[in-house]
């Protein structure tokens, strides 16, 4: 199959280019409708998505049950804000605590808020509860971590790109590299109130820590009293394979950053999971958003965790992630260092000599796959959870074909 690209989507092209704000560098695809792990351009052409906005669609594009309960709780109410109350926020908090054992939630909207909310909490909770001396709050983020793009996100960040023009930042921060369970240790202080990471980073590469360090973090923190919080915006909700990415080695984090899947690609919702002790920082005035918690968002939300639930969508990132990672692996191909991930969050790194990975993303296009590169030489590939097994061999072929171009 060739793509044919170049008649009705030069025109959506042109006026993105011309009105709005250069800040992304997309493929030049132009999406009219999709469902389930497919989309279809302006043109009429299929492509399997193998990116799922960055993790947000993991029920699959359209899934008809959110889109139901959106539509229902449409025809009722909207938005009250949380000046008032609504029927649908008690029952997503309990549901939301019911299926991932934590006793509080705080639900906001993107997950930049999500990490904002978290940073606020831990440092509250560092002054109130642990007894820092006030402004002296200390947080330990990795090298290499993205958690969003807010002044104080991207002013922990390591990449020069996200911190350049921004300044200045907000204090309090220091990095540690990814993985490296003795330099959180020494990093830790007294003043020291949390440990902030992605169990798997996403937009620094799938990186895969190695096997054990989140149980040492766990020890550490909990030796010191500091909070451990993940960041599962990315990695939770089904995607590596089980519900959180943390339970790959059985430990549980203090407080939980989740958003993308919450919503399964229909509206922006986020939450921050943790203990009574520690929202319970939280006093009326302290924190909010206007949009955080609103009906809509809930009702969306419910449905989208339902459907984790009841279509077994973990398991399925789990046994197809596997298939998909093995058949990768047999593709002979001089481009190719190393593929890894965990579940259906797959990374294919290419050598150097390979030209980044650009072009390789833009001939799966061609070939009707959609995924994107992150950083210059890697290669994600995140389908909805709801992919089969034939559909993997489907896109195998295509991939194979691609990684032994020149
Ligand atoms: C995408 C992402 C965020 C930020 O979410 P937005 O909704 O884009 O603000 C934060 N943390 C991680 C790990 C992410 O992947």
């Amino acid at each position: 199959m060739t793509i044919n690209n170049h008649d009705r989507s030069q025109f959506f092209i042109d006026l993105e280019d011309r009105f709005g704000a250069h800040n992304y560098h997309p493929l030049d695809v132009v999406v009219e409708s999709a469902k389930g792990i497919w989309v279809t351009d302006v043109n009429g052409n299929r492509y399997m998505d193998c990116l799922s906005a960055y993790s947000a669609v993991n029920q699959g594009h359209a899934h008809p049950a959110i889109a139901q309960a959106m539509m229902e709780q449409i025809g009722k109410v909207t938005l009250t804000s949380r000046a008032f109350r609504n029927d649908q926020l008690g029952p997503f908090y309990q549901e939301l605590c019911e299926l991932t054992g934590f006793e509080r939630a705080l639900p906001m909207n993107s997950g930049a808020e999500a990490v904002e909310t978290a940073l606020k909490a831990v440092r509250k909770w560092g002054y109130k509860v642990k007894g820092v001396p006030e402004g002296q709050a200390e947080i330990i983020v990795c090298k290499n971590n993205f958690a969003g793009r807010t002044i104080t996100i991207v002013g922990f960040s390591t990449e020069a790109q996200y911190q350049d023009g921004f300044g200045p930042f907000t204090p309090g921060f220091k990095v540690i590299p990814f993985g490296d369970a003795d330099a959180l240790e020494a990093a830790i202080t007294p003043n020291t109130v949390a440990f902030l990471l992605e169990p798997i980073q996403g937009e620094g590469g799938i990186i895969v820590p190695p096997d054990g360090f989140l149980k040492r973090a766990r020890e550490i923190c909990t030796a010191n009293n500091v909070l451990l919080v993940t960041d599962e915006i990315q990695t939770g909700l089904g995607r590596t394979g089980k519900l959180f990415a943390f339970e790959h080695e059985g430990i549980r984090p203090d407080m939980v950053t989740i958003g993308k899947a919450l919503s399964g690609g229909y509206y922006p919702v986020s939450a921050v999971l943790a203990s009574d002790e520690i929202l319970g920082v939280f006093h009326p005035g302290d924190h909010g958003s206007t949009f955080g918690g609103n009906p809509l968002a809930c009702a969306v939300a419910r449905a989208a965790l339902r459907v984790i639930v009841d279509e077994k969508l973990i398991d399925n990132a789990d046994e197809v992630g596997a298939y998909f990672r093995e058949r990768l692996e047999e593709i002979n191909s001089p481009h190719i260092k190393e593929v890894r991930g965990k579940g259906l969050l797959i990374g294919v790194e290419l050598h150097e000599s390979s030209g980044g990975a650009r072009r390789f993303c833009e001939a799966l296009q061609h070939e009707g796959i959609l995924c994107k590169e992150t950083h210059h030489t890697i290669i994600r590939f995140a389908p909805p959870l709801v992919i089969q097994k034939a559909d993997v061999d489907w896109a195998i072929e295509r991939i194979h074909k691609v990684m032994t171009m020149a």
